[in-house]
Formats: structure tokens, sequence, C-alpha cells
């Protein structure tokens, strides 16, 4: 059997890997339209020591990915966070970052009470005696639209918008519930279905309360970078990997299918493993209805600046700090403390700093210079912390730009990743997979790709 997989980031590679363990002497070809492989994971040789320079963590409550990667041999690659706090910059000042709740989400005020007016303490206090969310059950509706009606701007802009910034490069108001807090709509859709009332401020009190306390960490890392994952990948899937393959176009033949821009196998099946708008352009031949469909996903663009400092002095102790979406004069989103967050970088000495920029709709850090940019993360640096980056002798900088880095996971997400899945049944030996199908993080990608090949392994 023939595969062909487009797309060498983290899910084309798990696929080819997986479709491996299926058929051990099928031809596996993977075709990466850039010089490299890994897509979003991107670990930069800093003279220091590996720096990732594009997701640098992962979910390590997520058992499945841990196994996975145990599995690969991985195990003792994986190191952990410091569990310093992490900040927020809101109102011209740092403060800690509320603890608790569901992504800034509050089941009172007493977590929040600092970063908000005390009108919008009492109204957060006040939520759960105004009449339920109409909440559809089963459905989604916008994060910036209903914190803002039910908890105020305040909550929206100070606390959500900054955490889920962080995570997705996109304000509360370009969010599904769903599609970011499946855990919060699932209880909301439970106490609608059990005719209770429906809370912003209840359901993240119950889901509180149902959470078994845990000593294990939240978030895990690889010592030596994303690399060591996608490498590892690479090479145990025995794939033959294609770079500078950009294709264009999948095309049916009589034996099955051809792929433009790549070899002339004929091949039985094509696994898509592409961000959201390339997979429309390469489905449209093959499943048109498909193509359609996808098109509604758009991408969030975003840019990192690594920074390494012969000097932490002054840095504080803490994991980052992300910074509010009303702030004023403030170019970055956020700022990973990373030395202080991680003891295997910390104990390379000096300091490691990585700045964010960038939301959905906002491409000002994108078309920004290179020296726009590494100043503006010294500035806001400058002022958000005190640590004065250029007095602390700026020895390695890496500017990396993600045009288009994450797909953006609005209220209507994930009703179009399920009708795309359903034009794609009835179209053999053509499948899809990515972030933008499975979900933003690490074990979300690793997860879907797997089931992607088992489906296309048949
Ligand atoms: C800045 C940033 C930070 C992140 N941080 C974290 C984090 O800390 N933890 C976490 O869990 N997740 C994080 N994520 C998310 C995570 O990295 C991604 O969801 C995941 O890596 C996506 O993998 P993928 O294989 O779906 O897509 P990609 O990595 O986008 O891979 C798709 C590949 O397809 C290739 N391609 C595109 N078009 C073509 C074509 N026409 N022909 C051939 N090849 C093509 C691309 O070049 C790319 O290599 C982060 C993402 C970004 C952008």
């Amino acid at each position: 059997m023939n595969f062909a997989i487009i797309g060498a980031g983290l899910a084309g590679l798990t696929s080819a890997y997986e479709i491996r363990k299926q058929h051990a002497d099928a031809t596996i070809d993977v075709y990466e339209a850039t010089d490299r492989i890994g897509g979003k994971l991107f670990t930069v040789p800093f003279q220091a020591g590996p720096t990732d320079m594009g997701a640098e963590a992962f979910l390590y409550r997520r058992k499945d990915a841990v196994e996975f990667f145990a599995e690969l041999g991985l195990t003792d690659s994986i190191v952990f966070p410091s569990g310093m706090k992490s900040l927020v910059y809101t109102g011209g000042a740092t403060q800690p970052l509320p603890a608790g709740g569901v992504m800034g989400i509050p089941a009172s005020s007493e977590p929040l009470a600092h970063v908000v007016s005390t009108e919008t303490a009492a109204r957060i206090d006040d939520e759960a005696n105004q009449p339920g969310i109409d909440w559809p059950v089963g459905g989604d509706l916008n994060v910036g639209t209903l914190v803002r009606a039910r908890l105020g701007d305040e909550v929206a802009d100070h606390v959500v918008s900054a955490l889920l910034g962080g995570v997705y490069s996109c304000t509360a108001d370009d969010l599904g519930v769903r599609a970011t807090m499946p855990a919060l709509a699932e209880e909301l859709d439970r106490l609608v279905e059990a005719g209770e009332q429906a809370t912003l401020t209840g359901a993240v009190r119950n889901l509180a309360a149902d959470k078994t306390k845990s000593d294990e960490p939240v978030f895990g890392t690889f010592k030596g970078g994303y690399t060591e994952l996608y490498e590892t990948l690479a090479e145990k899937s025995g794939a033959d990997i294609y770079v500078d393959a950009f294709v264009s176009g999948i095309e049916k033949t009589d034996g099955g299918y051809k792929i433009t821009g790549g070899q002339d196998t004929i091949y039985d099946r094509v696994l898509i493993a592409t961000p959201a708008p390339t997979t429309a352009l390469l489905l449209k031949k093959v499943a048109p209805e498909a193509s359609e469909t996808l098109k509604a996903v758009k991408l969030a663009d975003s840019a990192l600046v690594g920074m390494r400092f012969e000097s932490a002095e002054g840095l504080p102790d803490n994991s980052g700090v992300l910074v509010a979406s009303d702030e004023p004069d403030v170019h970055a989103k956020a700022f990973t403390f990373s030395s202080k967050k991680w003891p295997h970088i910390g104990d390379r000495g000096g300091a490691l700093v990585r700045a964010s920029f960038g939301r959905f709709g906002d491409t000002t850090a994108l078309r920004a210079s290179e020296d726009d940019l590494v100043d503006w993360a010294l500035d806001d640096l400058e002022k958000i912390t005190g640590f004065d980056g250029r007095a602390a002798g700026l020895e390695e900088i890496y500017v990396q730009r993600w045009f288009g880095g994450l797909p953006r996971y609005n209220e209507t997400h994930l009703a179009t990743v399920e009708e795309v899945r359903g034009h794609l049944a009835g179209v053999a030996g053509i499948d899809v997979t990515g972030a933008w199908a499975g979900g933003v993080g690490v074990p979300a990608v690793i997860a879907d790709a797997k089931s992607a090949a088992a489906r296309i392994s048949e």
C-alpha cells in the first residue's frame, strides 16, 4: 500500500509513525513545503542550549500523550516547570495572575478582586442571582459576548482575554466556549439538561468542587526541546520525508491519487496534515464540499522574540506575565521568563525570555521589522517588570514569525470540523488531521493524528 502525507508538522509525523505500525512494508511519503520538519514545533540551537521558538510545553496531565512519549523512548527527556507563579499586567501594574477558575472565569469575585473594580466584583458575585444563560446544549457561544454580558468587560479584558490570548492568539471575542473550554461547556450542558439554573460562576464552582487535587505537574517539556519529539517521530516512522516539497493539489486517477508537486507514485491513501486553509485548497478537486466548508476556518498570526541575557539580575521570580487585552501602549501580549519557568534552562545561567506578539485580526507584529520587534520586546519588558534587558547584556536574539500560527477556535469552529468530517466520510482514501481538526495543544494534535492514522490504515 502507498501512503502520502502532506505536512511534516506534529500531526503529519505522528500519523506517519502510526501508519508504519500498521503497515510495516508500506511506502509512506511525507511532503513538507518548508526546508525543515516540525511545523509549529521548532527548536533553535541557541549557544546556551536548545530553545523552543514555537510550542514550549505540553499538558502533562494528558496521560495519552505521556504514554505516547514513553512508547517513543522519551520519558527520560521530560522535565517540569519550577512552579513559579505567573503575573498579569493590567491598569499599568503587574499583579498576581488570579488563581483558580476556568481560563480566568471565576466562581466568585475573590480571586479577581485585585484586578477589577468594586462594581465588577459585585457583579461577579451577583451573577448566580441572575436568570440562567440561554445556553445551547451541545452547541457553542462566543466567550467574549457571554463573559461581557454576565460578568462585565473588565473580566473579559483584564483576565480572560489575557489568559486565552496566551494560548490561542485571540481575544475572548474571537473564541468559542466549547471550542476552548470544553469542560465548562459540558457543565453548562449538564445544568440546562438537569433543569438547573445555568450561570458561569455556578458552573465554574461545580467544576472546582469536582476536581481531585493532584500533586502532579500540570505541564512538561523536553530537556532538549521539541526537536527530540519531531526528530524521533521522523526517524521511527521510517517514512521518506521530502522537504522543500510544496504540494499544490491532489487528483484522483484510475488507480488512486496523484500529488501535484510530489513523486510520480500513485497513492492508495492521502492524509492531509496541513493548516485549514491549505487543507481546503488541497481538498478542492477530491472533496469539493469539504473544501468549501473548511474555508470558514481562519488563522491567527503571531510573532515570538527569544532573548538571552548575560545577567538575570532584576528579572522577577515568576514564570511569566500576561498582558491584559485593553492595556494601552504595550505591544507584547505575553512574556515567558523561560529561565525562571524551567529549571533546566535556568541551570544554563543568565536569563532567557520569550516575548509574544499578535492576536487574531492584528497583524502589526507580523508586519513589523525585526529591529522594531526586538525594541518593543525590550521596551515592554522594562516597562512591565523594570528589567532593563539592554543593560543586562543581550547575548542572543531570535525572531520567529508565525504566519497563521493557530486556527481561530471560534463558536462555529467545532460545527465546521464536524461538517468537514461528514463530507469526507464519503471520500475513500482521503483523510485530514491537524490542530484545526483536533484542538490546539500537542496532546490533542497527537490524539487526532492517531485517530486519522487508524482510519486511513484500514
Ligand atoms: C507560537 C506558538 C506557541 C505554541 N505553544 C504551544 C505550547 O506551549 N503547548 C502546546 O501544546 N501547543 C502549543 N502550540 C500549538 C501547537 O504547536 C500546534 O497546535 C501544533 O504543533 C500543530 O501541529 P500540526 O501538525 O497540526 O500543524 P503544523 O505544525 O502547522 O504543521 C503543518 C505542516 O504542513 C506544512 N505545509 C503547509 N502547507 C503545505 C503544502 N502545501 N505542502 C506541503 N507541506 C505544507 C507546514 O509547513 C507545516 O510544517 C503553539 C503554537 C504556536 C504557533
